[in-house]
This record gives structure tokens, C-alpha cells and sequence, in this order.
């Protein structure tokens, strides 16, 4: 097992960062989760497209190419033999002696890790759809960056396990669902998808991109405005999304059912749109 560290292949087991890493001590860093299947990078420009835009929106002056930062991820997938895998890149402001205001000459640290993951366990979820539980969402204002200051999603995770359940929705003070702790979230109603639109208040992900492009595609109607909790509960069909989940279906949220309480034909639907899309891009 090898990690990538500021240029450098190490063993996982001996790969650090610098105590004084921004990263570390600020969460002064963003990261991307990657879904490598079949040995192929899926949905790689999107990945690529969100971090320079989070490096142009913190002012993280990152100057490695597109090309060069693809070949040391590739590097990376190659050397530790994965087939399906999870590669994890985060890029930090730096190292230098703790101050909050930028370093005047730090350079952004990049570090990358290749894990194994079996996605083949989404298709036995997918057929028994998941549970969501509802937590505050008590995030900074800026979630659309993809940092590491992810306590909040932590804890609503951890609330989520501690319940038996996949996931836990953060919803707004006004009672808007907003996404998941990972995840991005939908409701089904009358055949219509609805999700949260873009903006400050939710990740732009790479799942959610490629799911509504796919319902368009298909003549389905997508349409991105808040929904509340109260309609998540009323929906036909609920559903989330994320790298790591393709699609699946929600089947109950807070322990009540959504719909009939099982996975519903829309969310089936999209399923096999994804994971045909999915099996394009990478054979999987
Ligand atoms: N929302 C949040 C808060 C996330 O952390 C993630 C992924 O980790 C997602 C949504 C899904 O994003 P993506 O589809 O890019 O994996």
C-alpha cells in the first residue's frame, strides 16, 4: 500500500503531513473522493473542474498541470493494484508556523491515498433501499467548497449509525432538506425529481451532475428548487446520490416510510441510467 505525499510514493503505514499543516490546524484545505472502477477514473474532469474551483475560490495558488496531477493519481491507482477503489486527494494551503491569515511562502501540500472499495455492495442496497435520519444542519455557509472541516457532517453521520441508519439529512432552520452528510438528496413526486438547487448551502456533486443530466436526457423532469421534510415524508419516492452511493433509494426517513415504504420504480429507473453510465465510462 502506497500513499502520495508532496511528490513523493510512501508507505501508507509511514505517510504524514507536517504538524504545522494548514490542513491540519485550520481545515484550511480542500479534498476530492474519486471513484476508481475497473481500474478507470470515473467522472475525473468533474473532480478535477471542482477543486481548481475551490483553489480559485480560497485563493490556494495550486500550480501543478491538469496532465501532471492525472498521471500521479493514475501513478498512485496503478502501483497499489486496485481494481475498484476510492482515491482520496486533499490539498492543503501549506505548512508554516500557525497563523490564520495566509502564509506569505507556503506551498499547498498534496496528498493522495488509493483504498480498496466494493461497490458491488450498492446493488444489494439499491434493491432494499436505505433509511435517512434528519439532523440539524449546523454547517459553516460555505459547504459548496469541498474543505476538510467536515465536523458537522461527521456527527450527523455518526447520529446516522447510531440509529441504524445510512445516512443523516441535514435540514435548514427552515425546515428545507437540504443534503445528505455525504450525499446529496432527492424526493420523487408525480414522476418529477426535485433536489436542492445549487448554492452555498449544498456540495455541488459529482453524482448529483451526472444523475440530472441523465433524467434529462431521459425526458424526466427534474426540478431544483428546496424541498421540505414535511414533503420528503408525502414524496412517492425519495432517493440519494454521491460517489460512493451511485444511486439509492430512501426508503424511510426518521423510521416512517416514504411512499409504500420500498424502493419505488423511478429510483429503479435511475439506477440503471447511472450504472449504465457507469459501465460506459469505466467497463464496470
Ligand atoms: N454532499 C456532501 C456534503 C458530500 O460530502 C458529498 C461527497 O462526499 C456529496 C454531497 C456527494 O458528492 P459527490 O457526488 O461528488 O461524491
Amino acid at each position: 500500500q502506497l500513499a502520495y505525499v508532496a511528490g513523493r510514493l510512501v508507505p501508507l503505514r509511514d505517510a504524514h503531513v507536517h504538524v504545522e499543516d494548514r490542513g491540519l490546524q485550520f481545515a484550511d484545505a480542500l479534498y476530492e473522493v474519486a471513484a476508481v472502477m475497473n481500474g478507470r477514473m470515473l467522472d475525473w474532469d468533474g473532480h478535477l473542474t471542482r477543486l481548481r474551483r475551490g483553489c480559485a475560490a480560497l485563493f490556494i495558488e495550486f500550480s501543478m498541470s491538469d496532465a501532471a496531477l492525472l498521471a500521479q493519481a493514475q501513478r498512485l491507482v496503478a502501483v497499489n493494484g486496485h481494481r475498484d477503489a476510492l482515491l482520496y486527494m486533499q490539498l492543503s494551503r501549506g505548512t508554516a508556523r500557525r497563523d490564520h491569515g495566509f502564509p506569505l511562502h507556503a506551498r499547498p501540500t498534496l496528498v493522495m491515498t488509493v483504498r480498496r472499495f466494493d461497490f458491488a455492495q450498492r446493488i444489494g442496497q439499491q434493491a432494499r433501499g436505505v433509511g435517512v435520519i434528519t439532523v440539524n444542519d449546523m454547517r459553516w455557509q460555505r459547504v459548496d467548497l469541498k474543505t476538510t472541516g467536515l465536523l458537522a457532517n461527521v456527527l450527523a453521520k455518526q447520529d446516522a449509525r447510531a440509529a441504524g441508519a445510512f445516512e443523516g439529512w441535514l435540514v435548514s432552520a427552515d425546515g428545507d432538506v437540504r443534503e445528505g452528510g455525504s450525499t446529496n438528496a432527492y424526493i420523487v413526486r408525480d414522476g418529477t425529481i426535485i433536489t436542492h438547487p445549487l448554492s452555498a448551502h449544498i456540495l455541488p456533486g459529482i453524482a448529483r451532475a451526472t444523475l440530472l443530466r441523465l433524467a434529462r436526457d431521459a425526458q424526466i423532469t427534474v426540478v431544483e428548487r428546496p424541498f421540505t421534510l414535511d414533503e420528503a415524508l408525502a414524496a412517492d419516492e425519495a432517493l440519494l446520490t454521491s460517489t460512493t452511493a451511485p444511486l439509492l433509494p430512501v426508503v424511510t426517513i426518521d423510521g416512517r416510510p416514504v411512499g409504500d415504504g420500498a424502493p419505488g420504480p423511478v429510483a429503479a429507473r435511475l439506477a440503471a441510467l447511472v450504472w449504465d453510465e457507469i459501465a460506459r465510462q469505466t467497463g464496470w
